[in-house]
């Protein structure tokens, strides 16, 4: 059956990735008759300047009738200025709760040829596989009330609610254990239950949860702790999973193990696997128009979206394929270049890709 695929560029170094991976989802869709319609939209920074608004009705009708999105990352200086209420990373945050894309699904693997790229020793890393599971909808990000406001003797107060509901713990908790069956077994439920009420529930529900999956070892850390393991020794976990602040910082760390934050894709799935398809990286402004923007994550993220919303794995595992292929030809863009690397270009790097497909 036909599927329709929304890309969104969005801001920065988004359009330059976006169409370097936008070349791969064409060939694969051709070579593996896939039947997908390729459709673009604004969101973000670029849907503010041409519309007044991070998330146009436009746009979200459209990722409302697709069955997956692509997307290239929002923001940068040009609207750092701008009321939080109308930020471009509002409209990030309006696709993942309008959509209800509550699990951010968010591998950290470490490439052979990569080993060197991390800062971290390559026996600590060689190998690194592990899978993060971020709550994406709830938490801290969306609780209410917040705000600023003034108090009586005319100090201003900053406030969020930090709010979690046992449905939403045991949902997302349902597709670490999910994950983990398909890995090596193992859950690490990451919280701060020491200090927090709400993952004090929330470790009482992975644990009621635990009990059907006795084939899934399950095990708690606090978040503190698990920052300082990911750079003791990360590969003592297979599958985390934990909420969206704590999630946000550890995906991140976990990516900078890797080596190049360049390198990692990831998924925003809903209940029934429609997903949002991402490089776990942000907009680069620094970086952005010089064509030296690191592709291979959002070439990823098609292979993410391929396996999980359109169910075409054989493509998706061509395109990993074709990744390491390149990796193998001692391409590099600069991110991940070593000494004695070939440095190439965005596009040079893409067009690698497209070859060795
Ligand atoms: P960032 O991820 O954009 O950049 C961090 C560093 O990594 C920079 O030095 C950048 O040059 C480098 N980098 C990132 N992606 C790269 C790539 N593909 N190739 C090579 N180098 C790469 O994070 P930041 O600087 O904290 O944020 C910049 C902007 O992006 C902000 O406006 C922020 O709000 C936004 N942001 C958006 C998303 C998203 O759209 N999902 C996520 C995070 C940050």
């Amino acid at each position: 059956m036909a599927k329709t695929i929304l890309i969104l560029p969005g801001d920065g170094i988004g359009p330059e990735i976006v169409a370097e991976a936008r070349k791969v989802l064409e060939v694969v869709n051709q070579r593996f008759d896939l039947n997908l319609t390729l459709t673009e939209g604004l969101v973000g920074g670029a849907a503010i300047d041409a519309t007044g608004v991070p998330l146009p009705d436009a746009t979200l009708d459209a990722a409302r009738q697709a069955d997956a999105i692509l997307l290239g990352a929002v923001g940068g200086p040009k609207w750092d200025q701008l009321d939080t209420a109308i930020r471009p990373e509002k409209g990030l945050l309006g696709l993942r709760s309008n959509l209800e894309l509550f699990a951010n699904l968010r591998p950290a693997i470490l490439y052979p040829q990569l080993a060197e790229a991390s800062s971290l020793k390559p026996e600590i890393v060689a190998g690194l596989d592990i899978l993060i599971v971020r709550e994406l909808t709830g938490g801290i990000y969306f609780g209410k009330p917040r705000g600023i406001r003034t108090l009586e003797n005319g100090e201003r107060e900053g406030y969020n609610t930090y709010v979690y509901r046992e449905s939403e713990i045991e949902r997302i908790g349902r597709v670490a254990f999910e994950a983990a069956r398909k890995r090596n077994g193992k859950v690490c439920s990451i919280d701060k239950a020491n200090v927090l009420e709400v993952t004090v529930l929330w470790r009482e529900v992975m644990d009621r949860l635990a009990k059907d999956y006795p084939d899934v070892q399950l095990s708690h850390m606090y978040v503190d702790n698990a920052a300082m393991q990911l750079v003791r020794a990360p590969k003592q976990f297979d599958v985390l999973v934990t909420g969206n602040m704590f999630g946000d910082i550890l995906s991140d760390e976990a990516a900078m193990l890797t080596g190049s934050i360049g390198m990692l894709p990831s998924a925003s799935l809903d209940r029934n696997n429609k997903g949002m398809y991402e490089p776990c990286h942000g907009s680069a402004p620094d970086i952005a128009g010089q064509g030296v923007a690191n592709p291979l994550a959002t070439i990823l993220s098609v292979a993410m979206m391929l396996r999980y919303s359109v169910g075409a794995e054989e493509a998706a595992s061509t395109i990993e394929a074709a990744v390491g292929k390149v990796l193998d030809q001692g391409l590099r863009t600069r991110d991940i270049a070593s000494t004695g690397a070939t440095v190439v270009s965005t596009r040079e790097m893409g067009e690698a890709v497209l070859a060795a497909l």
